[in-house]
């Protein structure tokens, strides 16, 4: 709403766009069944469901148009790692008939497109108010509503807030001493801006070398008159192989799209490719190569999901892929000190999110392209000029920050939480966090999370878990209202069980010895926690759908319970 005021006010005088400004903001404000906050995957659905089920919703998103992730990741190479069948809604089924699939990846302009279609195809874009970012939320004991505040002044009041905020939508941006001196320009690949960036010519610097970092690093070498990759971890990065998808195979899928998606919905993660069931220690070496060889050819999923059964849970199987990508490195780089130091050896394969490449570690072997391993050579500040590490000044034109998310709950704690009795979502999370099935937290009534922590959410093809959590908060606020309920809230004991379930399954697994941004560990002074569910998402559907049939064990229902079992500490 800012962008378009702005525009307003240079084309019509800024007297009557203020006028119109708070004609609109009043005409938004009011009191609802359900406030939405976001509009990507998640808060589009949402609000789709909740309206079709009759409830009076509204939406509210910080940016100025719909597709959270994909409005906001506009960088060079940007696209999505999960294959464009799978990559979309379900509960479209004639849509998906229309829309085109052309590469196996969708790119960010292709899934901006997609949702913004879909947003127009339900009009939807009535039920939101864009440009309005949340920064305070907070629930009023006695009315037990929340009131909900956009930095835009718009406030509305609502029974029930869901936040679709997104798991990866805050993002972190290290501080570096000097950085405001900086004479050139510096971007986020997480808020790239809408129009072309111009690097021809100039001397780019890139921080960064998680998922966006390896997406973007390929375009701007051939783009830019150099590029120096300051690399504090060296990552397992799979090969994508992106290609243009043969069309009798899409029409294949198209035809069978129905019985995929049922498919879909009961695997682990959102994919239904065969779950390995073999360990590599059952293997001939000769064997397990083949497989790793031909995985590693597929690209993309099958080199990430369809190895070993035990690639993330046994040492030694772990290491054995290891061993492999890093042999693949050593392949493909020509110069062997720059093949060391993009060798991973500070956590165990799969244990950090394996970004998808095309073209990563091919780009090294260009002559604009210099690699800076930050654990020898820190950074030591940024200069007018460039950047100081402890061995070398760079000059640069163009910093690049692809330096990741304050993820699962950053978003959410930054929506300034205040729930029942005054109490601060950071202040009940300080520990880490406590929910019911990634969905409600205790003494937050009323208040769901869609992706947050203790969902499968980021360890999945994430909008079939999207999905399944819409579908299920829906269908909860239906039967609330059904039964003369005026509300839920998360039961303590419940959600201790399920937070003491997710850590324990985790603890099944190598994903707890890495430093990463599934335990909190890029954001200082986080707890370390490992923050989303790895038990599967067709297990956990199974779970939420036992407690949806059985009248939703270890949530408290309406009012007078809420406050009879709160004040007992009961479950
Ligand atoms: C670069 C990148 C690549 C990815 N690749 C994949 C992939 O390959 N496969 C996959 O499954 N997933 C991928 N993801 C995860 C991706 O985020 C999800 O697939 C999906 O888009 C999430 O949808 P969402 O609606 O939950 O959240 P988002 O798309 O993040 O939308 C959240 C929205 O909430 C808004 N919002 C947040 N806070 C506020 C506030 N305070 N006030 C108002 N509005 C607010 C944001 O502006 C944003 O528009 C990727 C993420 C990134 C960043």
């Amino acid at each position: 709403m800012r962008r378009w005021f702005a525009t307003a006010v240079q084309r019509q005088g800024a007297e009557v766009c203020r006028t119109i400004w708070a004609v609109a903001i009043q005409t938004q404000a009011g009191d609802y069944d359900a406030v939405v906050i976001g509009a990507g995957f998640a808060g589009l659905y949402m609000v789709y469901r909740l309206r079709e089920a009759g409830f009076r919703v509204r939406g509210l998103e910080a940016g100025s148009g719909v597709g959270g992730t994909w409005y906001w990741n506009r960088y060079p190479g940007a696209r999505c790692d999960s294959e464009s069948m799978y990559y979309s809604y379900s509960f479209l089924p004639e849509f998906e008939q229309e829309w085109p699939l052309e590469q196996r990846y969708p790119t960010q302009p292709v899934i901006l497109r997609y949702l913004q279609t879909v947003a127009g195809r339900l009009d939807l874009l009535k039920d939101f108010t864009f440009g309005s970012r949340v920064d305070s939320v907070r629930f009023d004991d006695g009315a037990r509503r929340w009131t909900v505040r956009a930095g835009d002044g718009l406030t509305v009041t609502a029974r029930y807030v869901v936040t679709a905020t997104g798991a990866l939508s805050a993002a972190s941006r290290p501080r570096f001493e000097g950085a405001e001196d900086f004479a050139g320009q510096q971007y986020s690949t997480a808020s790239w801006p809408h129009e072309p960036v111009p690097l021809a010519g100039r001397r780019v610097g890139l921080i960064g070398t998680g998922s966006s970092g390896v997406q973007v690093l390929p375009e701007l070498a051939r783009q830019a008159e150099s590029v120096t990759v300051f690399q504090r971890t060296a990552q397992f990065v799979t090969p994508a192989r992106q290609e243009r998808l043969d069309p009798r195979m899409v029409e294949l899928w198209k035809a069978n799209y129905q019985e995929i998606r049922r498919r879909t919905k009961i695997t682990p993660g959102g994919i239904p490719i065969p779950s390995p069931i073999r360990s590599a220690l059952e293997m001939p070496a000769a064997e397990r190569t083949a497989l790793c060889e031909e995985a590693w050819r597929r690209g993309g999923i099958w080199f990430l999901d369809g190895t070993f059964s035990d690639a993330v849970t046994s040492p030694e199987v772990n290491a054995i892929v290891a061993d492999f990508v890093r042999s693949k490195i050593g392949e493909i780089i020509d110069d062997p000190v720059v093949a060391e130091k993009l060798k991973p050896r500070t956590h165990a394969w799969g244990t950090k999110r394996v970004p998808v490449g095309s073209d990563y570690y091919e780009t090294y072997n260009r002559p604009n392209v210099s690699l800076v391993d930050l654990r020898a050579d820190p950074i030591e500040r940024i200069t007018p000029a460039g950047i100081r590490t402890r061995s070398a000044e760079h000059p640069l034109d163009v910093i690049v920050y692809a330096t990741g998310f304050d993820a699962l709950t950053g978003s959410l704690e930054r929506l300034g939480v205040i729930g029942r009795d005054g109490v601060r979502l950071q202040d009940a999370w300080a520990g880490g966090p406590r929910t019911y099935l990634g969905l409600m937290v205790p003494g937050f009534p009323n208040l769901f999370t869609i992706t947050g922590p203790g969902s499968p959410g980021v360890v999945t093809n994430v909008p079939v878990a999207i999905e399944q959590h819409v579908e299920w908060i829906a269908e909860f606020l239906s039967y609330l209202r059904e039964h003369g309920h005026d509300g839920a809230e998360a039961a303590p004991d419940a959600a201790d069980q399920w937070t003491a379930h997710v850590r324990e399954v985790a603890d099944t697994t190598l994903y707890p010895t890495a430093d990463s941004w599934y335990m909190g560990a890029n954001i200082p002074g986080k707890p370390r926690v490992f923050l989303p569910y790895i038990g599967g998402l067709g297990v956990y559907r199974r779970r939420c759908d036992e407690i949806a049939a059985g009248g939703y064990p270890g949530f408290v229902l309406g009012s007078s319970v809420v406050a009879q079992e709160a004040a007992h500490g009961a479950g």
